[in-house]
Formats: structure tokens, C-alpha cells, sequence
């Protein structure tokens, strides 16, 4: 549906693509992952024809980018990062507004009440822009994008800046609007793409460091597991059992401390389970356990082991 093909922006100097090559699938919810500055703006204002390239191509549904701009634009809603909401408009005025500049052909109250629907604002409608939370703000952005009912649906890090509560919210809306639509939602956040995305593309300094399954990719940069153990005693006798323990191929311990306890995070071996031997051993000692979760690999965790990869392969 979506095809992106060595797409490359210099800015000045800067590179903020380089040379970006991904496809989007009809109907999958890809999430595009990168820390701040990786690309991801520059690469969705191009993908949707808001911003020239230096070089490459762009094809929604076969059309290119560059040269039918208006035809792809047609195919594509857009919530940017900073969306155009016009400020003095109630939110029924700008969705009319909206409504005109697409030039949008279906019906023209039934269209804007179902989408008022889907993204609830329905009870703020009458309301002027300037005066709605940015929760709503970032809803009535969303439904802009969605009018005209395009297949093709891209947001620029559609949550930032939202209460928790929110963002729930937003997520279950794009995870919903998945279901009829194609989506590419940015995100700096790994836990968002986890939760919504089926496929996540990994940005970092304007290149694609990894292109996964959303299920595959903890396995793909995980080279062992991670626990978080809290255990009772000395810390370095604790410390020196802990290394002895088969299948352990690391130990620190975090800085947190509770009376008499210490918080050790545990690497293990790829395929081995270190639960058992670690609470045999504990117990073996008279170290109470009280605490142990798996550590979520962090996005910097993730993107050191995956630009070290990417060092290692080119050499
Ligand atoms: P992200 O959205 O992932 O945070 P951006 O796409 O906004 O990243 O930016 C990527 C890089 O390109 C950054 O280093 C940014 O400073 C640079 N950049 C973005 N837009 C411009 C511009 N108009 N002029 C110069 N540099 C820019
Ligand atoms: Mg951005």
C-alpha cells in the first residue's frame, strides 16, 4: 500500500534521511520508532507530500508522490505533529472547513457526525478550538484526518503531550481505525508501538536500523533475559552466589535498597531459565527473594544493541 524506497533529505548538511527503504502492507498499523531527531517528521512530511525529498520515491496505492501529489494526497489523512487547528473556528466550523478543502464527496452531515463519533468530540462541537484540552485538541486533529474516509492513515506521534487517561484513549482509537485502514503512527515511546502496532520500523539518525514483526522484535535484540531480583543479605555475599548460578552471565546491582535488601539485575543465557536455580540457591543460603520481574528492555538498550549489530555485520 505504502512503498518507500531509498528516500534520502539533507538539510543543509544534515542528513535526516538516509537512504530509507520500507513497505506498508494494506491494513497493517506499522509504528515508526525512533528517538527525538531520528527522522520521523521529516520522513512522514514527505511520505505525505507535505515536504520535497533530496532524492527517492514515495508510492501510495501505486501513485507517486511526487509527481500526482494531488491524487495521493487524497489517499492519505495526516495528523502532524503540530496539526493546523485554526484557533478562532468552533470544531463543527473547521471540520466544514476541512470538509470543503478536501473537497469531499460523501455525504456531508452523515460523514462529520459518524467521525465526531469515532473520535468523540461530539459534546464539544460548539466549542471553540482555543478553548478545548489538548486531549480533545489532539481528537479533533485526528478527525480531520479522518475525513474523506482516506485507506491511508499516518500520525505524527499521535499521544505526545496527552494525560494517561488519554492516551488509552488515542491508542484504542488508532488500534480500532486499524481495523479498516492502513496506519503508520510515529512514536519515541517502545511501549506504544508494542501495545498497538503489528510491524515496528526502527529509525535512529535517519536510517532504518531494524524492520520487525512487533512480536519478533524483543527477540531480535535480546540476546538474553533480564530479571530485576530483590533479595535479603550482605550484598557482595549475595553478589558472589548470584555469579555462580548457571546461566548467569551478569550481575549488578541497581542502587536500590530496602533496609536489608538489594535489587540485582540478573542477565541470563538466551533459552535459559535461571527462576529455579536462582531460588534454589537463594534458599540454599537463607537469602529471602522478595521481588523478581523481568526487565523491559528500555529503547536505549534496544537501539545500543542494534546500531553495535549493525557495526559488527558492516565490517
Ligand atoms: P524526529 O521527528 O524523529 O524527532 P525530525 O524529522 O524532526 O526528527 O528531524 C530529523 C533531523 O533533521 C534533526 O536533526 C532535525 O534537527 C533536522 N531537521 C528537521 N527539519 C529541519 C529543517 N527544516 N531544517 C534543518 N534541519 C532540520
Ligand atoms: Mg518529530
Amino acid at each position: 500500500m505504502i512503498e518507500i524506497k531509498n528516500l534520502t533529505k539533507v538539510f543543509g548538511r544534515k542528513h535526516a534521511l538516509d537512504d530509507v527503504s520500507f513497505t506498508v502492507e494494506k491494513g497493517e498499523i506499522v509504528g515508526f520508532l525512533g528517538p527525538n531527531g531520528a527522522g520521523k517528521s521529516t520522513a512522514m512530511n514527505i511520505i505525505t507530500g507535505y515536504l520535497s525529498s533530496t532524492s527517492g520515491t514515495v508510492k501510495v496505492a501505486g501513485i507517486d508522490v511526487f509527481e500526482d501529489p494531488d491524487e495521493a494526497k487524497k489517499l492519505i489523512g495526516f495528523l502532524p505533529e503540530q496539526p493546523p487547528l485554526y484557533q478562532d473556528m468552533t470544531v463543527s466550523e473547521y471540520l466544514g472547513f476541512v470538509y470543503e478543502l478536501k473537497k469531499c464527496k460523501l455525504n456531508r452531515k452523515k460523514h462529520i457526525d459518524e467521525i465526531c463519533k469515532v473520535t468523540k468530540i461530539d459534546d464539544v462541537r460548539n466549542r471553540l478550538i482555543k478553548n478545548l484540552s489538548k486531549g480533545y485538541r489532539q481528537r479533533v486533529g485526528i478527525a480531520q484526518a479522518l475525513i474523506g474516509n482516506p485507506p491511508v492513515i499516518i500520525f505524527d506521534e499521535p499521544t505526545v503531550g496527552l494525560d494517561p487517561k488519554q492516551i488509552i484513549e488515542i491508542r484504542n482509537l488508532i488500534r480500532n481505525l486499524g481495523k479498516t485502514h492502513t496506519v503508520i503512527l510515529s512514536t519515541h515511546i517502545l511501549s506504544e508501538v508494542n501495545s498497538v502496532c503489528d510491524r515496528i520500523v526502527i529509525i535512529n539518525e535517519g536510517r532504518i536500523v531494524a524492520d520487525e514483526k512487533t512480536e519478533n522484535i524483543a527477540n531480535a535484540v535480546r540476546k538474553g533475559t533480564v530479571y530485576n531480583v530483590k533479595i535479603c543479605g550482605p550484598q557482595r555475599d549475595v553478589m558472589n552466589s548470584l555469579r555462580e548460578i548457571s546461566g548467569v552471565t551478569r550481575v549488578d546491582v541497581t542502587g536500590e535498597r530496602e533496609i536489608d535488601s538489594y535489587t540485582y539485575r540478573i542477565e541470563s543465557q538466551q533459552g535459559v531459565d535461571i527462576r529455579k536455580p536462582l531460588f534454589y540457591a537463594m534458599s540454599k543460603q537463607g537469602r529471602p527473594i522478595i521481588g523478581l520481574e523481568a526487565a523491559q528492555s528500555s529503547l536505549e538498550d534496544i537501539f545500543v544493541q542494534l546500531t553495535e549489530t549493525g557495526e559488527r555485520s558492516a565490517k
